[in-house]
Order: structure tokens, then sequence, then C-alpha cells
């Protein structure tokens, strides 16, 4: 947690901070489950069914999820036990928009592979045909998922950039700009020059982003996934990169994170980021603190701000 979300938890409540970054083994996840009112779990702390079973009279009734996405929580099997889920919707939309933006920017124009080649010392100066990269502006998006996230990285092509968007989701939208739906997801990949994930993981979406989609995109697209790392098949994604079947990708998230495949980490067309999504202050800031405005709520006997 950030300073300020620390002091205030242990202003308003009485809380045992975890000091480790690591997700929380299996002891720990029973231990806090047995033990605690309320546990505030984050990405990687794996509240799996077995979980739940191996506490059959858990002394916890909230999981207050620090991170809009919970595919780490069975919350079916939260709900059997008795326990309620929120997460911390709305508070890294920007945030998460901002970072597939730069992940765009970076692949399409080429600013890992510049980067580096400053940092080597082997830059040799500008010349007419130096690394030339892909053009944005004007192109042709398409955003699979558009709920909170998808719609705020559509509003940044649309008004940033004067691309055209297309989008896959489960229903129609009408943002207030021009959007298209696709009929499929083969379709979409087939159409655009970038293609960006936008959908939560868990079993529903894990390897939406299959050998088959990737080979309906163009040669010179561009995958984006800020969603999850499940939702992409990586080693077919690693096979269609290596056989030139699209031009790039941006990737924040890793089906096996933090593992980073070195066959990804050899290409130059890839930018890879550390899950930097949400990494600014004020944004975590700001979602430590709606967690705890679910906790407060739920203590108080209100309803969750935002239940799961
Ligand atoms: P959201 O508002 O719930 O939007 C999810 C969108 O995905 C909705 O448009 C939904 O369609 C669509 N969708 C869900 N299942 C689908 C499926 N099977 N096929 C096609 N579309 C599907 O969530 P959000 O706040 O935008 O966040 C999205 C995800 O981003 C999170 O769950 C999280 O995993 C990830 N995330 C990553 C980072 C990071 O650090 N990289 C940070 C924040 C979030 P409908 O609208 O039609 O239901």
């Amino acid at each position: 947690m950030t300073a300020a979300v620390e002091a205030r938890a242990r202003a308003e409540f009485d809380v045992e901070i975890r000091q480790q970054t690591s997700p929380l083994n299996a002891d720990e996840r029973q231990r806090a489950l047995r033990d605690f009112d309320i546990v505030l779990p984050t990405l990687g702390d794996q509240f799996d069914a077995g979980s739940f079973a191996a506490v059959p009279q858990p002394r916890c009734r909230l999981l207050a999820n620090f991170g809009v996405g919970f595919n780490h929580i069975d919350v079916a099997a939260a709900r059997r036990a008795g326990i309620v889920v929120s997460n911390t919707p709305g508070a890294v939309t920007d945030a998460t928009a901002d970072i597939a933006l730069t992940l765009m920017l970076m692949t399409a124009r080429r600013a890992g592979e510049g980067e580096r080649l400053v940092r080597s010392g082997e830059w040799q100066g500008w010349h007419p045909t130096q690394m030339l990269g892909t053009h944005l502006t004007g192109k042709h998006v398409g955003i699979v998922g558009f709920g909170r996230i998808g719609e705020a990285i559509a509003r940044r092509c649309h008004f940033g950039f004067g691309m055209s968007v297309s989008y896959l989701a489960r229903s129609d939208k009408s943002p207030g700009f021009p959007v298209s739906r696709a009929e499929s997801l083969t379709a979409l990949a087939a159409q655009v020059d970038v293609l960006v994930l936008a959908v939560p993981g868990g079993a529903e979406t894990r390897h939406l982003i299959s050998a088959e989609v990737l080979a309906a995109m163009r040669p010179h697209a561009l995958l984006i996934n800020i969603s999850r790392g499940e939702v992409v098949d990586e080693a077919a994604l690693i096979a269609a990169l290596q056989a030139g079947a699209l031009g790039g990708a941006g990737l924040d998230v890793y089906e096996f994170e933090p593992e980073v495949p070195e066959a990804l980490r050899q290409m130059e067309q890839v930018t890879l980021l550390p899950h930097l999504g949400t990494a600014t202050e004020e944004v975590r800031s700001a979602m430590g603190h709606l967690a705890l405005d679910n906790v407060a709520a739920f203590l108080a006997g209100r309803p969750l701000i935002s239940p799961v």
C-alpha cells in the first residue's frame, strides 16, 4: 500500500500489513481466511476453490480486492463460504488506458529498440531511412473488450490520433463518438492495424487470442495486451511473431507472469513492460482508498461500493 493508504488503514482499523511483495502462499491464504475479519488481497493471491475448502469455518467475511481484475479469486467458491468480494473499478481506468497508448506508440515507433540503440553507444546519427516505424495517426484500431478501459483507450485513439475504432464486446456500445462493432474476433483481427486487448481474465477469455486469431492478423498489424496474460496463447504469439504473421506486440502482462519467455525478450519488434498498468502513486492510492471505502461500508452494514 502507498504511505497514504497505509496511514489511513492503521488509523481506522486494527490492521496487519504484510511487507513482502510476493503472492500469498497456501499457508498464508489459510491464515488470512481463518484469522482475519477482512482481507485485502491482490493480483497473484490465488484464492481458488481449494483455499476456501481448506478453511471450513472462515472468520473472513470480505475479500476487498486491490485491483479491478479478480480472476485470481474464485468468487463463486468465496460466496459459498459466506465471503463477499469487492474490487476497485474506475480508479484504474485512465492509467491503464495510458499504458495501452504507451505500448502502441512504443511498438509502432520502435521506441524500445531506439532507446536500446542509444544506450548501446552504437548510434551513428540521423539519416532518412533510419529505424522507420509505423504511423499510428489515422489508422484502424480494434479493441477487444469495450468496458471502462476499452472505451478509455478508444477515446484516446479517436480524439488524440484520429484513428477509426472497431470493438468486440458482448453488448452494443454508444460512447458518444464513432465506433463500429465487429461481427467476430477473427473478422476484427483481419481488419485492423492495431488489436488491443481489454477484456477481463479468467476461464471465459483464456486463450481468446489463439493461433487462429493471430493468423487472421495482417503482417504489419500490432497486438497490444494490457488485460491479463492468459488471454493470449503466448506460445502461439511467439510462433506468429517468429513467422512474421504480425508486425509486433506490446505487452504489459504475461501468461506465466512474472516469467517472460526468452524468445520474447530477444525480439526487437516487441515492447515488454512489467505490468505497469496502474503504477502511479495517485492511482495506487485511489485503489487503496476505494478498497478501504468498501471495508468501511461493509463494517457499517452499508452496501459495498464496488461489489463483484
Ligand atoms: P470492464 O469495465 O468490466 O470491461 C470488460 C469488457 O470486456 C466489457 O466490455 C465486456 O463486455 C468485455 N468482455 C467480457 N468478457 C468478454 C468475452 N468473453 N468476450 C468479449 N468481450 C468480453 O473492465 P475494465 O475495468 O475495463 O477492466 C478490464 C480488465 O483489464 C480487468 O478485468 C483487468 O484484468 C485488466 N486490467 C489490467 C491492468 C494492468 O495493470 N495491465 C489494470 C487494470 C485492469 P460487455 O460490456 O458487453 O459486458
